[in-house]
């Protein structure tokens, strides 16, 4: 008899699984697809700091055309000016838009080596990305595939359960047992049969048991752990 428990045990335990594997596969397919947004969002990221790099390249060089025009027309109004004062004047002017296009230059040199090492990364993000969404697209319909496949190995378990406990139930001393198996097993949160240890200790809460405990196990239908109040069992020969 209780070979029959061990057996309904094993496929309560069974069922759990399959249940806390299907109950977990929406929040895990949510997950991934959390992963896939960070993915995209990273993208986006960059490709904005790029553009914004090319817009600020576009300004200094603007500048620069600016100032070189600038310096043009000063150059230009040297052989027009009339006093020796306006024309140092001019001459300074001059000078300090060339040290100015020269800072400007640095920048644009700076920023084009920043854009390059950014539009760099981009691509190797944009080309990594593709594969790694495609990857985690496979694995969301993974869990989908399997999901389908362990409902229906679950409503296989769950006739299997079923005829146990339709055997279990045709008999009156069997059921009571079925019943105390049930009770345990709600109040354990699942294990409700456990073996004995090879030290003859409880398996379930550790314990060590009597010699008169472990002669009651290998006598009885049902001995209870007085520790733990699971049913005990001892393999023997038979077993
Ligand atoms: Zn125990």
């Amino acid at each position: 008899m209780i070979r029959k428990i061990i057996e309904l045990q094993k496929i309560d335990i069974e069922i759990d699984e399959i249940n806390s594997e299907i109950n977990s596969s929406p929040e895990r397919i949510e997950q991934i697809n959390n992963d896939i947004e960070t993915i995209k969002q990273d993208i986006a990221e960059r490709e904005r700091a790029f553009k914004e790099l090319a817009v600020k390249q576009r300004e200094f060089e603007n500048d620069m055309l600016k100032l070189e025009e600038e310096i043009k027309k000063a150059q230009s109004e040297l052989y027009t000016v009339k006093t020796n004062e306006a024309y140092k004047t001019l001459l300074k002017t001059i000078d300090d838009k060339k040290a100015q296009v020269s800072e400007v230059e640095d920048s644009i040199l700076e920023i084009m080596e920043k854009v390059e090492q950014v539009k760099k990364e981009l691509d190797e993000a944009k080309n990594s990305r593709d594969r790694q969404i495609q990857m985690l697209k496979s694995r969301i319909d993974e869990i989908q595939v399997r999901k389908t496949q362990i409902e229906k190995l679950l409503e296989e378990k769950k006739s299997a359960r079923a005829s146990v406990v339709a055997e279990l139930e045709s008999d009156q001393k069997t059921n009571s047992f079925l019943k105390k198996y049930e009770k345990i097993r709600q109040s354990k949160g699942g294990l409700a049969v456990v073996e004995v240890t090879e030290n003859d200790s409880c398996g379930g809460c550790n314990i060590s048991l009597t010699k008169q405990k472990i002669n009651e196990v290998l006598s009885s239908d049902m001995t209870l752990c007085d520790n733990c109040g699971r049913i005990l069992y001892k393999k023997q020969e038979d077993f």
